[in-house]
């Protein structure tokens, strides 16, 4: 298979996809290994897991130029997600006792009652590419804390920084045959699914997400989905700086051009302030520099996939004839490379794919509501449910409209942000599950009731 970079569409790589053959032994030897790891003690695999962590750390500038080369990503914004992907494992490092020793529930009268957390044992993560890092280390540290061993399956469009992420955790001195990569695409994944792992952890598209739930079911083993989104955002009409919301709300959509599973993907603005929002806003837009990624300047580099083009050419075009306007953009850039034009929409309605199916890419449409009440029949009218997102003044305004949106995440006045505290999950054809927080610490065990009697 060829790796091809989405700014120069040069081939940067060549690499063979794993057989069935040499998948088998990988997990065979997972399979084997997995006691070993599990038996070293916490503190053992957290040492293992903080020099991975100073590693990554130490490399940031050439992990950052293969994350670039990849995917496209402007190099800051590659340098931006490394360094959170270590602020991430810090925090999990230093939750991991918490969530993961023994708890002792009952001692009374000769009974000692206790829970502990065992591995779930082989686990398999198939992943997505738009942070690979990030969406990386929400899987692998915490499963690998809690003593499973792992098959990892980068996206193809991730794939050398997965091949980076194998070196680095082998030179941190993790047992050999504890983490294993699965190189490929489609078609390795779905050989994946054949083999007997005791947990799948899924992170991608929704329609990929539903084949592999269904697809894993009769396995009876967890299988967790973190999908897609549509994610709304709702500015009210008590703001008192319209420009800075629209600075802000901006970057929310088209922060690694607009590919974030949490982008900001519709938004909807109090008639009250539509006007101003909508003039700062494209301004903003178009403030922002074009180009290659690997020039600091420039905020929107091509998206990573060449497919995807063509995704949001039909949605502006079936805005277009649905009666939208154009304010800024609307057409790929006559240039090598996966290049769109950053895009506004305008006059856009819930009839359009804009507003309803994922963009995953720099396209937004901005639409005008008369009051809350409409904006919070809009916001939810989605078959996802990823984050939401109000701008107001009012802080009791924002979340009583929060309250009432089906979302995982609730945003006031901030948007487009994940922190690893909390949890990170969806809800709808946004999947299910949980990552991060102390609950994504415990999504790789299973607990075990002891009832000792003397
Ligand atoms: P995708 O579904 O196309 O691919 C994801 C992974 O699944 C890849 O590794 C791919 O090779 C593999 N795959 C594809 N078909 C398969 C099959 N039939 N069997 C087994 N494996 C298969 O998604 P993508 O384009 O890589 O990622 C973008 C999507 O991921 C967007 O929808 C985005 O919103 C979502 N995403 C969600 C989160 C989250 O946390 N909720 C985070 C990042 C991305």
């Amino acid at each position: 298979m060829k790796i091809i970079n989405p700014a120069t569409e040069e081939i940067i790589g060549e690499l063979e996809p794993d057989t069935l053959k040499v998948l088998s032994n990988k997990f065979e030897a997972l399979q084997s290994s997995q006691p070993d790891w599990m038996e070293i003690s916490l503190s053992e695999r957290k040492k293992i897991i903080t020099r991975f962590s100073d590693l990554i750390g130490l490399n940031i500038e050439s992990l950052a130029a293969t994350l670039t080369n990849e995917s496209g990503k402007p190099l800051s914004q590659s340098r931006n997600e490394i360094k959170g992907a270590i602020n991430r494992i810090t925090w999990l490092l230093q939750n991991a006792e918490k969530n993961l020793s023994a708890e002792i529930m009952t001692e009374e009268n000769g009974l000692e009652e206790k829970i502990t957390y065992e591995p779930l044992g082989v686990i398999c993560n198939i992943s997505a590419w738009n942070y690979p890092y990030l969406v990386g280390v929400n899987i692998i540290i915490p499963a690998l804390l809690a003593g499973n061993t792992i098959m990892y399956k980068p996206s193809e469009y991730a794939i050398l920084t997965g091949i980076e992420i194998e070196k680095l955790l082998k030179a941190s001195g993790i047992l050999k045959d504890v983490f294993h990569l699965a190189i490929g695409g489609k078609d390795v994944g779905e050989l994946l699914l054949g083999l007997s792992f005791d947990g799948y952890f899924f992170t991608g598209s929704y329609k990929t997400g539903k084949y592999i739930f269904e697809k894993v079911a009769s396995k009876m083993v967890p299988c967790q989905c973190e999908l897609g989104g549509k994610d709304p955002l709702y500015v009210t009409d008590d703001i008192e700086d319209i420009r800075s919301v629209a600075v802000g709300t901006a970057d929310g959509a088209f922060y690694n051009n607009g590919q974030s599973c949490c982008a900001v993907e519709r938004i909807y603005v109090h008639q009250k302030v539509y006007d101003e929002y909508c003039e700062a806003f494209v301004e903003q837009v178009k403030s922002w520099k074009v180009g290659s990624p690997e020039e600091e300047e420039n905020y929107f580099g091509p998206v990573t996939r060449k497919e995807q083009l063509i995704v949001l050419e039909n949605q502006v075009n079936d805005a277009l004839k649905k009666g939208a306007k154009i304010i800024t953009g609307g057409k790929r850039i006559n240039r090598t490379g996966y290049y769109f034009e950053p895009t506004v929409l305008i006059d856009v309605n819930h009839d359009m794919l804009v507003m309803r199916e994922e963009t995953f890419g720099p396209v937004i449409g901005i639409m005008k509501v008369k009051d809350d009440e409409e904006a919070v029949r809009l916001m939810g009218d989605s078959d996802y449910g990823l984050t939401s997102a109000v701008y107001s003044s009012d802080k009791t305004r924002a979340e009583n409209i929060l309250k009432r949106i089906n979302s995982a995440s609730g945003y006031w006045n901030c948007c487009d942000r994940v922190s690893a505290p909390l949890p990170w999950s969806g809800r709808k054809n946004s999947g299910f599950g949980v990552t991060l927080s102390n609950a994504g610490l415990r999504a790789f065990v299973q607990p075990k009731a002891w009832h000792l009697k003397s």
